[in-house]
């Protein structure tokens, strides 16, 4: 093992001369310790492991601190050894690096399709130190590198993980060579058929493509080395699984896919990478529209370089990409490169590469990540968390979301039977935040006690609180009512509509209607378990109520008849009975030429200092049309009218006789005998032994007048009984 141990520490040194060494020995013997009689799958010490995981991290170029993570990364997990001895003895930025690869380690492959993405959220989210993403990574990447020691379907299960998590994840970092390493194990065990169909094919091709390469590589290398360009040529076949995605969405043939070849050229300046493309051109016909220029454009994960196909001389297509030493660096290890090559990194250093991620992750908008770039744009670390089941699910809440919150997205049976939630082992408040990564679970009682009502007020999920109110809706029916039976009328009271409420049927009807309840109790329900706010009910019947009492006022106001001349001036009464239409409390006085009763039809005339003298319409006095102004619509109020019995009204009467001698007894008995009170009287003889009585009587109404008048006429004697207008 020692060897291993030097061999490791020799790349260390020749990697990053400052790194603390006696720091990484010390997590080695640590972590030798730890796994100590532990072996792999297949046989050998479990020390291998994370002494490999610590090489690929030492040649991503990471830190001190990072390669003792990476020694210690199974330790918390796998052994006795536990946080407060790696804490102890490494300090806290090493032991929050093993314990985020711990926490990521638990993400599980999901069969549910749509967990993937959710899964490389939580992956990204969850890690507050990017350093983290890039030691499991790692671990992963030696994993996949030992795939064939698992039983097989732990292999499929974890190839297709790597291939779905994994490498897109390598991917979005720019990390290439990490990328396509994964992408190529996992598609071995994912499709073994394929894979060695193109590992065949490319063998049997390898001489060929050797000698074309080679004859590339002379041609372009001695047309630089004429124009005194410093350069490097690489050439290479395509790797695996890129020629496999060829193969499968264009539907061909190894043998006939062309495009396997790729030729690099690195340069050392941006000018240079132009440069080698115009020479380049001339010696190979480009194809059109393949060329790409991600140097002015780069893509979304920081690549930089230009890409162009041309045609070999054998009519081969083959594609040329050119680059800066720097972008090169950039494209193999991608955000990796910000350790690798600016040394020393510190906490600030770490922030800016986040910085970095958080900027490419939100400026895609580009191709070929879109689909992964598309969700977790804005969200990724704000607005979203991500948690475990003790399962190795993973849920996604919203950020805030609180335990009550995840029980009731499980399902809401737990929500309802929740007694309260361990979150990573420990008992937590229930209305306690939830954090990335975080292991939750959630205790439940056997019984469904059901939610509290201050849940309502905790939660962060609509579906949380819908799930709450759902309950109430039905668990506590007759508490609900009798809840909302009191809420609702103390808030009618405090806004002076209760009686307008339930006086009145149809505003009770319309505010049913417009909740789609079908009784009051329904109502009261729904106001008891909140369903419904009560501001919402309060506000209907408002709107309701004042609708309603405007309409009668219009009703009232329509009732009323108008006069032609003045037909929008206010009503006013006065206590002789008499409406004045558009005076108040005017004085009224009955003209004495016609003597009005109740019953008549009447007519107001405005007098100059004397109120408003009152005629009978019929009366020869009336001349509407001359004096308009100044005759105004009246009437009759008949409760007031005889609201008083000793309120009597005179009108005169005119009895024709046709003899004075015996009628004039008689006419005072009929007066007698129906109580009419008689104040002037008098009889006249008049020619051919006619005569004429005058009377003036008070009486309650036409109608009682009426009476009066059959009654007279029906004395012998009596010719004719009208009242009298007096035309003076
Ligand atoms: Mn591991």
């Amino acid at each position: 093992m020692q060897n291993k141990l030097d061999f490791l520490i020799e790349r260390v040194q020749k990697q990053n001369p400052q790194a603390n060494i006696r720091k990484i020995r010390a997590a080695y013997e640590c972590a030798a310790a730890a796994h100590e009689g532990q072996k792999r799958r297949n046989g050998e010490p479990y020390i291998i492991h994370p002494v490999a995981v610590a090489e690929i991290v030492v040649e991503m170029g990471l830190d001190t601190d990072s390669i003792c993570a990476a020694l210690l990364h199974d330790c918390i997990e796998d052994t006795q050894f536990g946080y407060k001895e790696i804490e102890n003895k490494f300090g806290t930025a090493v032991v929050e690096l093993v314990d985020g690869v711990t926490r990521l380690g638990m993400l599980r492959y999901s069969k549910v399709q749509e967990q993937f993405e959710d899964l490389r959220k939580m992956f990204l989210a969850m890690a507050k130190d990017i350093r983290v993403i890039l030691i499991k990574l790692a671990d992963r990447l030696h994993n996949a590198r030992t795939f064939q020691f698992l039983p097989e379907r732990k292999q499929r299960d974890k190839a297709l993980e790597t291939m779905e998590i994994y490498a897109p994840i390598a991917h979005r970092l720019g990390m290439s060579r990490i990328k396509w390493e994964l992408e190529d194990l996992s598609l071995r065990i994912l499709d073994p058929i394929g894979y060695s169909e193109i590992v065949e094919g490319l063998k049997a091709q390898s001489e060929q493509h050797e000698e074309f390469l080679q004859r590339i590589r002379t041609r372009i290398g001695g047309k630089l080395h004429e124009a005194h360009i410093e350069h490097t040529i690489s050439t290479r076949v395509k790797h695996i699984y890129s020629i496999y995605r060829k193969m499968y969405a264009q539907h061909k043939t190894i043998n006939e896919i062309y495009d396997i070849c790729a030729v690099r050229v690195i340069v050392d300046t941006v000018a240079d990478c132009y440069n080698v493309l115009g020479y380049v051109h001339d010696l190979y016909k480009p194809i059109p529209g393949r060329f790409k220029d991600y140097i002015s454009t780069p893509k979304p994960n920081g690549y930089q370089s230009l890409h162009t196909t041309v045609i070999g001389r054998e009519g081969i297509p083959f594609e040329i990409q050119i680059r800066t030493t720097e972008m090169h660096k950039m494209a193999e290890y991608g955000v990796a490169a910000h350790w690798k090559y600016k040394q020393g990194l510190d906490k600030r250093g770490n922030e800016e590469a986040f910085a970095w991620i958080r900027q490419l992750l939100e400026a895609q908008q580009d191709t070929e990540a879109e689909d992964f770039i598309k969700n977790i744009k804005v969200d990724l670390f704000a607005d979203e968390v991500f948690v475990f089941t003790p399962k190795g699910d993973v849920i996604n809440m919203p950020a805030g979301a609180t335990p009550i919150d995840l029980a009731y997205a499980i399902h809401s049976a737990v929500g309802n039977r929740m007694t309260g939630a361990k979150v990573n082992g420990r008992i937590t408040p229930i209305d306690s935040q939830l954090k990335n990564g975080d292991i939750v679970e959630i205790l439940t009682a056997k019984e469904a006690r059901g939610p509290s009502r201050d849940w309502l007020k905790i939660v962060k999920t609509t579906e949380a609180r819908s799930k709450i109110k759902q309950w109430f809706k039905k668990e506590c029916r007759e508490e609900n009512i009798i809840n909302g039976h009191e809420d609702l009328d103390r808030e009618l009271r405090a806004n002076l509509i209760y009686n307008g409420f339930y006086d009145n049927e149809e505003v009770q009807r319309n505010t049913l209607n417009k909740f789609s309840f079908s009784t009051l109790d329904e109502l009261y329900a729904a106001i008891g378990y909140g369903g419904i706010t009560l501001t919402k009910v309060i506000n209907k019947v408002k709107d309701d109520v004042g609708k309603l009492r405007r309409q009668r006022e219009l009703a009232e106001r329509a009732e009323q008849p108008r006069t032609v001349e003045q037909p929008h001036k206010r009503v006013t009464k006065s206590a002789t009975g008499i409406v004045v239409e558009g005076i108040e409390n005017c004085l009224v006085k009955f003209a004495r030429c016609c003597t009005p009763i109740p019953g008549d039809e009447v007519v107001g005339f405005v007098t100059r200092g004397y109120g408003v003298s009152i005629h009978r319409r019929d009366c020869v006095n009336v001349h509407i049309q001359e004096d308009p102004d100044r005759w105004v619509h009246a009437w009759w109020d008949e409760d007031l009218a005889s609201a008083n019995r000793s309120n009597r009204f005179s009108t005169g009467l005119q009895i024709s006789t046709r003899s004075r001698i015996g009628v004039l007894s008689e006419v005072t008995t009929v007066l007698a005998a129906c109580k009419i009170n008689v104040h002037d009287m008098s009889a006249r003889d008049l020619n051919d032994g006619y005569g004429v009585i005058n009377a003036m009587v008070d009486v309650l109404s036409v109608h009682q007048l009426d009476n009066l008048i059959s009654r007279l006429r029906s004395i012998k004697g009596v010719v004719d009984v009208t009242r009298t207008v007096d035309t003076n």
